[in-house]
């Protein structure tokens, strides 16, 4: 799982071509949205000013756990 499908792609995606993500920790298939913030120094924003960066992910609505897939893109 290397990429999220992001908002709306049209009748193209067929939802039984995908595969449903259940909780690593308790096996729960419900999730929400959440946000992690990265902070970025002055030095390294495009910007030149510090800034803060959203990193959109996925929690379980159950336990709270961030299945470890959900954040590979980040690493
Ligand atoms: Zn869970």
């Amino acid at each position: 799982m290397k990429q999220f499908v992001q908002g709306q792609r049209g009748p193209s995606l067929d939802i039984s071509q995908t595969t449903e993500v259940t909780c690593d920790e308790c096996g729960n298939d419900k999730f929400t949205v959440v946000f992690k913030v990265r902070k970025v120094a002055a030095l390294l924003s495009p910007s030149g000013q510090e800034g803060f960066v959203p990193l959109q992910t996925f929690e379980c609505t159950s336990c709270g756990h961030i299945n470890e897939g959900f954040m590979s893109d980040y690493r």
